[in-house]
């Protein structure tokens, strides 16, 4: 990547003092000249997309403040309460390992010497698909650490760039803006202050506010399209059992329309498994601790079950449910103020159990990144409506992926499949099906699920030719039961309580 920043030294989180109005009451923003941002890039929330976005824009800008919300601990990886989802399990796709490991050298090593695994998916996950169990072949990398563990390394390397500062504990409320609404110049927080920048990225994730406060400052609101399938997660951890005869390091049971309900297992630093349970409609799953292993039991396969039921769990289970596909569309806006842009779960966010919300968010910054390379600070705020636009092309796939299979489930609400979206979903269950038995097609499929390869490789001409020549599509629930390539405990001799 490249990079105008060669310092590494770490930095602390402490406050960009010389941007605070109380710190210098003589020159404070609402005295100073619009314009008087200098060359400060502000960046709210320091979430994935917030902390890349600062990675990228400290190529170009001598001065990037992120805005955290929450008070940041500096002592490693621990919960905080701006992203709750971190207690549900986060799988990054190795599309997202790649663009993170380029803007931030030696990550990856720093994860794994922390506890993190890099695995082979389906070869080392145990993966029921809505046809079948797929079988050991290497589709696609996956990163599986805690999102604590993730978030607060990768806040260590950004903060690595002497360029960028972190002000934690303070949130953001609006934005500023000249007298016509054309230019942001800052950004206001809760407790009155204000900040002067010539670039304010918003990335507060799914509870941002951009929609009020663009029309705070003049500009109308995005449209919304919004697909919610009500799934519902309820996750717990457990302490990973010794079993020297485990071939498997991950499960994951996946749901389908005529029995919504899934479950996926994976293991964390600090030998802990993660299990996420989830369920559609009326099939979330429960909260109550002693629900959560006959829901396990429910599932289609008893695969997960059996690997939980004697487990020691290490937490109580907690619930998320507010797992919509929502696609704010500041892309298609006609009027869009110069120096502003919206990134990550503010601007589109997806059904989680796709697993594509952090490797977009990955995407998004490279999009940056390509956007800014030549670009000085004050022509990148004149510049951001196109890259609004370029940064938002990168949810296009993952948002058709997690809604054409949202759209399969009954309970789904959003504007209904067209007839091309109808022809996608049939075509995709035979390859869904066909990557069961067949190791082309399960290369091409992973490569697509991992946001390595374009949809349009399922679309090939030999592609299809394979898929649509499988005549014996194994769909029975009955076969479900464990992958031919992994015996069931009983078998294998493992204890087994009633
Ligand atoms: C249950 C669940 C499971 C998921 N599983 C996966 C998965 O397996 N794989 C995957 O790739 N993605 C997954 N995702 C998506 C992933 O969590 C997000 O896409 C990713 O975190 C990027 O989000 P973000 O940085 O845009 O927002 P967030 O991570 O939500 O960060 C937003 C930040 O902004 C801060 N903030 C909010 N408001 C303000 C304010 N006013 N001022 C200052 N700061 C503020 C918050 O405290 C937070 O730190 C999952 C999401 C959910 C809900």
């Amino acid at each position: 990547m490249d990079d105008d920043a060669t310092d590494n030294h770490l930095r602390t989180t402490g406050p960009h003092t010389e941007d605070r109005a109380e710190d210098r009451p003589e020159d404070r923003p609402e005295d100073r000249p619009e314009g008087h941002a200098g060359d400060h890039a502000v960046v709210l929330g320091a979430g994935l997309a917030g902390l890349l976005a600062a990675r990228v824009l400290a190529m170009r800008f001598p001065r990037v403040t992120v805005i955290e919300r929450d008070e940041l601990s500096q002592e490693g990886p621990v919960f905080r309460a701006g992203i709750p989802q971190s207690r549900h399990t986060h799988v990054l796709w190795s599309r997202g390992v790649e663009l993170i490991e380029r803007m931030l050298p030696g990550i990856t090593g720093k994860l794994l010497a922390a506890g993190a695994v890099l695995l082979d998916t389906p070869r080392e996950f145990l993966w029921l698909s809505p046809a079948d169990w797929f079988g050991p072949v290497q589709g696609a990398r996956v990163l599986l650490a805690s999102r604590e563990l993730l978030d607060s390394t990768v806040r260590g390397e950004v903060l690595r760039n002497p360029r960028v500062r972190i002000r934690s504990g303070a949130t953001a409320a609006g934005l500023l803006a000249g007298p016509d609404g054309r230019t942001v110049t800052g950004v206001r927080l809760r407790d009155g202050e204000r900040l002067a920048a010539r670039l304010v990225v918003d990335a507060t994730g799914r509870t941002s506010k951009a929609p009020a406060w663009l029309t705070e400052i003049g500009h109308p609101a995005p449209a919304v399209t919004r697909y919610d399938s009500h799934l519902g997660y309820t996750s717990r951890y457990f302490e990973i059992p010794d079993d020297p005869a485990r071939s498997w390091q991950g499960v994951y049971v996946q749901g389908r329309p005529d029995l919504p309900r899934g479950g996926v297992l994976m293991p964390l630093e600090g030998n802990r498994w993660l299990v996420t349970l989830v369920g559609n409609g009326e099939h979330a799953p429960p909260v109550k601790a002693e629900e959560f292993l006959p829901f396990a039991r429910s599932l289609r396969s008893p695969a997960l079950y059996d690997a939980i039921r004697d487990a020691t769990p290490l937490s109580a289970p907690t619930a998320f449910r507010n797992t919509a596909n929502e696609w704010r569309h500041y892309e298609r806006l006609e009027r869009w103020p110069d120096g502003f842009l919206v990134l990550g779960d503010a601007g589109c966010r997806f059904n989680p159990v796709y697993g594509h919300g952090m490797t977009v968010a990955a995407l998004a910054a490279e999009a940056l990144a390509k956007e800014i390379r030549t670009l000085d600070p004050e022509r990148i705020a004149a510049a951001s409506r196109r890259i609004q636009r370029r940064t938002s092309t990168v949810a296009a796939v993952p948002w058709q992926i997690a809604t054409s299979e949202d759209l399969r489930y009954p309970v789904t609400e959003g504007p209904p499949p067209d007839r091309a979206t109808r022809i996608l979903q049939r075509y995709m269950s035979r390859v869904m099906a066909g990557a069961n038995v067949d190791r082309t097609i399960a290369a091409r499929f992973f490569g697509v699920l991992s946001l390595t390869r374009p949809p349009g490789t399922l679309l090939d001409p030999v592609t299809m030719l394979r898929v649509l020549s499988k005549r014996h599509l194994p769909a029975d629930p009955d076969t479900t039961a464990y992958p031919p390539h992994h015996r069931a405990p009983a078998e294998r001799g493992a204890r087994r309580s009633a």
